[in-house]
């Protein structure tokens, strides 16, 4: 019998004004279930962190950032580093998004050194890893992801892998309108679950939450969710307005 509780993620990417994010965290806030129903987290971009934050106060919903530097400080123009999203009162963060690698070239190894470095300012690392289309029609998909999955979390003890939630997001299904099918989803995600168990023990695999990402909307939702493996979603499009994003929440417990 699984104890995790679901989370439902919104990753609002390169959008909203600070009074759009203001608005829409409102709504959130007024909505969101308690949080041992569903752990609801918005990821505003890094200009509206600290009015969501604020705005948020008091409430359910969980802020993150959409990425972070390892270092601590120092001469890194433009990145924000754990401790400065910290101190603006975010405790999650995506990482390794498949927009940050493939726009980015964000590389195994830079995923890696956020998670270690998120953990150690006891920040939530949110690990998206995900298959190309070209990578599954050439039926690497397993491969793929578990590479990524072992390359983001090696040397990271039980107690720290506890604390980490990963994002199984097919690439094609990003921002496409395309879903992987909820046993394909399963599938992948019970691969990632029987590696945390080889690697970590079954019984922290047991409790990590593994989230489905990828044109989650409302009209889907429910399906994909009721997979044993599928412990919640990280959703892009349909995390811009309350109207779409509530019912998927709700679809979650
Ligand atoms: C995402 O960006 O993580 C995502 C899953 O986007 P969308 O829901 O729009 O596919």
């Amino acid at each position: 019998m699984t104890t995790r509780v679901p989370m439902v993620a919104g990753n609002w990417k390169l959008n909203h004004t600070l009074a759009d994010a203001k608005q829409l965290v409102s709504t959130l806030a007024a909505e969101a279930p308690d949080r041992s129903q569903c752990e609801v987290v918005v990821a505003p971009p890094a200009t509206a962190l600290k009015t969501v934050v604020d705005t948020a106060l008091g409430s359910a919903v969980a802020v993150a950032a959409q990425n972070v530097y390892h270092e601590k400080s120092g001469a890194f123009t433009g990145e924000n580093s754990p401790a400065l999203i910290r101190d603006v009162g975010c405790s999650h963060c995506i990482v390794g998004h498949s927009e940050r690698r493939q726009l980015f070239s964000e590389t195994d190894a830079a995923v890696h050194q956020k998670v270690v470095s998120l953990l150690e300012h006891q920040l939530i690392p949110i690990v998206c890893v995900g298959e190309t289309l070209a990578q599954r029609d050439e039926g690497t998909t397993v491969s793929v992801v578990l590479g990524q999955t072992e390359a983001a979390l090696k040397g990271l003890s039980d107690d720290q892998l506890a604390d980490v939630v990963i994002a199984y997001e097919p690439v094609w299904a990003i921002g496409t309108g395309r879903t992987a099918s909820p046993q394909d989803a399963q599938d992948v995600h019970a691969a990632i679950r029987g590696f945390l168990s080889k690697d970590f023990g079954a019984s922290v695999a047991e409790s990590t939450r593994i989230l489905y990402g990828g044109s989650v909307k409302p009209n889907n939702a429910k399906e994909l969710l009721a997979e044993p493996d599928i412990d919640g979603a990280l959703v892009g499009g349909a995390s811009l307005k309350s109207e779409s994003f509530l019912p998927i929440v709700q679809a979650a417990f």
